[in-house]
């Protein structure tokens, strides 16, 4: 029996998806890689933003049409999108088979098999739900690179976020079942690991006794020296000292910060919900860059959200232009009726906050090539990920994320993947970076 699966939204949906493929192959279940042949379909879905909650719905309906013209009995939706329309989704997707929210990916074998006691839409109350048993199997899409989910769900209260709804109030994984996990990554031969949830900074404050991600991180980092360690997704609120120490006392640790800010303007962050300000976030990027002098700084903003005055606007501009961030990713506020923040007055129109994005992005632009320019003429440690033409490799260094930041076009004929190599900038664009090997 064959199993088909596409894997849609954030990197933490991808975990999720591998560890129901580990599900599924321990079951008996052959995963392959075209959907003519499979015998059930699986979507792991995102309904974060608008456009996420289209490429779903778009997704599926096109999978869809396997059940007549190939050989697929059952369509699986699961994920963000069940979970953020309950009920009401069976009636819109009549084509899916069974429906498996955010805590209920432990019924993918039965949702498989067609288990007749499992309700077409199952959604079990998150905050009971465990995050990831004790050495769960997982299939993993990449060999040489892996994420780990540290924590599920979220206590912060965000406006524009809907993600305490989708996966539940902020549980950890107990520490020891981390490593226990890092370690068997590593023994399988992973070259680098990044620690994820959606708050990851506020990795085990719920755990009894209460442990700290700088405690994680350092434990999973003494277990090989030559492999990188970093996490994304962190919070202003909840980064404190001892992990950027954590981060600046280990050579494997990549000195690389995630901190997505979202704004700046006291009454942009009021309205959004977030419990800091300007001055807070320059203290903590100076303790940051004080402690860490090669810290590689990451951030999400979100622009025009309703409220957002060209005042505002301008003080955001001047904070990324004077912190001159290594990467920075910007989003249009996208509005949904389930919101808080859709009740909020002052929308903004979308001509004006698309040039407001523009304006953003081209400034950030010319920050980014002025600091991938400062890179040529060293010699950087590349992890090389895959060959691109004939004599063109691509990789990374520890100051660059996978997806979300640029890449190392690397000049060579020959080089091995999944391994590292030292590297010599020789040019450098906007986003990505040349060299040669060394
Ligand atoms: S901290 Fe992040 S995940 Fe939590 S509510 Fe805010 S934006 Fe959403």
């Amino acid at each position: 029996m064959k199993v088909y699966l596409v894997n849609l939204g954030c990197v933490r949906n991808l975990v999720d998806s591998e560890i129901m493929l580990g599900r599924l192959v321990q079951a008996g279940w052959t995963v392959i890689q075209e959907p003519e042949e499979a015998d059930i379909i699986v979507v792991n879905t995102c309904s974060f933003i608008e456009s996420a909650v289209n490429e779903s719905i778009d997704t599926i309906l096109e999978l869809a049409k396997f059940k007549k013209t190939g050989r697929c009995r059952n369509i699986i939706v699961t994920g963000c999108l069940p979970e953020r329309f309950r009920e009401e989704i069976v009636h819109l997707l009549p084509e899916v088979n069974f429906f498996l929210g955010t805590g209920a990916f432990d019924r993918i074998v039965q949702a498989a098999d067609g288990f007749k006691n499992l309700p077409v839409c199952f959604l079990p109350n998150l905050d009971f739900s465990p995050v990831q048993e004790k050495d769960a199997s997982r299939v993993s899409s990449l060999e040489y690179m892996a994420y780990v989910k540290v924590a599920e769900g979220c206590n912060k209260g965000c406006t524009y976020c809907i993600i305490p709804k989708l996966r539940g109030k902020h549980r950890s994984r107990p520490l020891e079942d981390i490593v226990d996990e890092a370690r068997s990554l590593i023994s399988s031969g992973v070259k680098e690991l990044i620690l994820v949830a959606q708050d990851t900074t506020y990795y085990g404050r719920d755990l009894c006794p209460p442990v700290d991600l700088g405690v994680l991180i350092e434990k999973i980092s003494a277990i090989s020296e030559n492999v990188w360690v970093r996490f994304l997704y962190g919070h202003p609120e909840s980064i404190d000292e001892s992990i950027i120490k954590t981060i600046a006392g280990r050579s494997n640790i990549c000195s690389y910060f995630d901190i997505p800010v979202q704004h700046v303007s006291r009454s942009i962050l009021k309205r959004m919900g977030r419990k800091y300000t300007r001055d807070y976030l320059y203290r903590l990027i100076d303790k940051i860059r004080s402690l860490v002098p090669d810290a590689a700084l990451r951030t999400t903003v979100i622009v025009g959200f309703p409220g957002e005055t060209e005042k505002d606007f301008c003080q955001l501009l001047d904070f990324v232009e004077d912190i001159c961030f290594n990467h920075l990713g910007a989003f249009i506020y996208s509005d949904f009726e389930d919101l808080p923040s859709h009740r909020l007055s002052g929308h903004i129109s979308e001509k004006v906050v698309t040039q407001r994005y523009d304006l953003l992005m081209s400034s950030q632009a010319k920050i980014s090539l002025k600091n991938n320019r400062k890179q040529i003429g060293r010699t950087v440690k590349v992890l090389v990920e895959e060959k691109q033409e004939d004599n063109i490799f691509c990789g990374r260094t520890a100051f660059q994320a996978p997806e979300v930041d640029g890449i190392v076009y690397i000049n060579s004929g020959q080089m091995k993947t999944g391994c590292f190599a030292d590297v010599k900038i020789t040019d450098a664009y906007e986003y990505d970076l040349v060299g040669d090997p060394v």
